[in-house]
């Protein structure tokens, strides 16, 4: 327990000290491996190109053979030519493997055709549009890392070395429940004083892109046996549960307790705006994240902290996420004493503005912004100022 602020660094360091990588290892097929984690290096088996083949549509040719030679055979990609007979070249189409005594191979635009007989313009360099045997992959090289969560190109260079499974880490399997009387759904009647559950599509959407096998224990009521009891039940399920709501100290909150009461709780007051509580622990084997109820800031939250430590727990090593350097297009005079991370959007001019309002309620801003500005604790900024901005495309992958 601790009565201070943590700082984020602080905070994350000791989640992520505490974050351990999915176990088992999967074999899916390569079509349906983009976005698994893949669990081991994999290396080529074979050598790409697997032959010297041709880079264009043209014609190939012995280089001391002169410029005037006789079309005696024709390679399409796919099959293999004959040896070049002196004084002869291939008609050879891209991607068609290199007749043995080429050296050279000539674009079609750069010759004139007459019956058999192919005159070339301009005298050919040698290797000229030949692609050389294992020039891309060399076999035996490595070609994925470890650790990689799969891109659609990562899963296509496995397949074109001729991979048809990977191994994958299975998906972390992470829970998730709402807090909160007040709590109603999208269709439900919205009687005075309840507000829509909207947590539940902003998280749960944050799970989806990064990958998590979902169990939605949808909404849990202010009860202390309520949550204790879904709590219970989503820690057995799952390798992690994350929640949104209940983690002040208002009388409703009921999540600091029941996780005492089920496993072992840290409760955090993090010096960063938006976002002041958060709770992290663990229930049976499963780890456990209890996110600020509002919006913002349990959208927030998650990014600075769940993402890393779910990205971990999936296998990933590089949890990034990197920041970079771009000019505020505005003053920020008043800072808050607390790490702030302000949602900014890019102008046409490739500066960053800010929402008219930082106010935690308003979550209309993170739907604006293209990201958020990084900004340490009482750091003003001035107009044409280097931020730290942190992309969203950086932070929701
Ligand atoms: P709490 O952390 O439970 O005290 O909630 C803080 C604020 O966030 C309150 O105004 C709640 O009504 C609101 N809130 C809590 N949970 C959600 C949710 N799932 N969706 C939208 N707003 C929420
Ligand atoms: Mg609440």
């Amino acid at each position: 327990m601790n009565k201070g602020l943590l700082s984020v660094d602080e905070a994350l360091s000791q989640m992520l000290a505490q974050a351990r990588p999915v176990a088992e290892i999967e074999e899916v097929p390569t079509l349906e491996a983009t976005g698994r984690v893949l669990a081991r290096p994999q290396r080529s088996t074979i050598d790409v190109p697997p032959l010297d083949n041709s880079a264009m549509d043209g014609y190939a040719v012995r280089i001391a053979d002169g410029l005037k030679l006789r079309v005696a055979q024709k390679i399409m990609a796919g099959s293999v030519g004959k040896p070049l007979e002196p004084g002869t070249a291939a008609r050879i189409f891209t991607g068609a493997p290199l007749p043995r005594g080429a050296d050279a191979v000539v674009m079609q635009e750069d010759t004139s055709v007459d019956g058999e007989q192919v005159t070339i313009k301009r005298a050919p360099a040698r290797d000229q549009w030949i692609r050389r045997t294992a020039s891309d992959i060399a076999k035996g090289a490595e070609i994925l890392p470890a650790g990689k969560r799969l891109l659609p190109q990562d899963t296509g260079l496995a397949a074109s070395v001729g991979m048809r499974t990977l191994p994958v880490y299975r998906k972390l399997r992470l829970g998730l429940f709402f807090t909160g009387d007040e709590l109603v759904m999208p269709g439900e009647p919205l009687a005075p004083g309840r507000i829509y559950n909207s947590n539940r599509f902003t998280l749960r959407g944050l799970t989806e892109v990064f990958g998590c096998d979902l169990r939605d224990y949808g909404i849990v009521p202010d009860s202390l046996d309520a949550t204790r009891a879904v709590l219970r039940k989503a820690a057995a399920e799952c390798d992690g549960v994350v929640t949104s709501g209940g983690v002040s100290v208002g009388d409703a909150d009921y999540v600091k307790p029941a996780v005492e009461a089920e496993g072992q709780l840290l409760m955090w007051r993090i010096a960063m705006k938006p976002g002041r509580p958060l709770a992290f622990g663990d229930v049976g084997k499963a780890f456990f994240i209890g996110l600020p109820g509002n919006p913002v800031s349990s959208f927030v939250t998650f990014l600075i902290f769940v993402r890393p430590f779910l990205l971990k727990a999936q296998g990933m090593t590089d949890i990034g996420p990197r920041a970079i350097a771009a000019r505020a297009d505005f003053d920020w005079p008043e800072p808050d004493a607390r790490r702030e991370f302000l949602r900014a959007k890019w102008n046409p001019q490739g500066g960053l503005e800010l929402y008219h309002t930082q106010d935690s309620a308003v979550l209309t801003s993170t739907a604006w912004a293209d990201g958020l500005i990084d900004n340490p604790g009482g750091h003003a900024i001035r107009k044409g100022d280097n931020v730290r901005f942190l992309p969203y495309a950086e932070l929701l992958r």
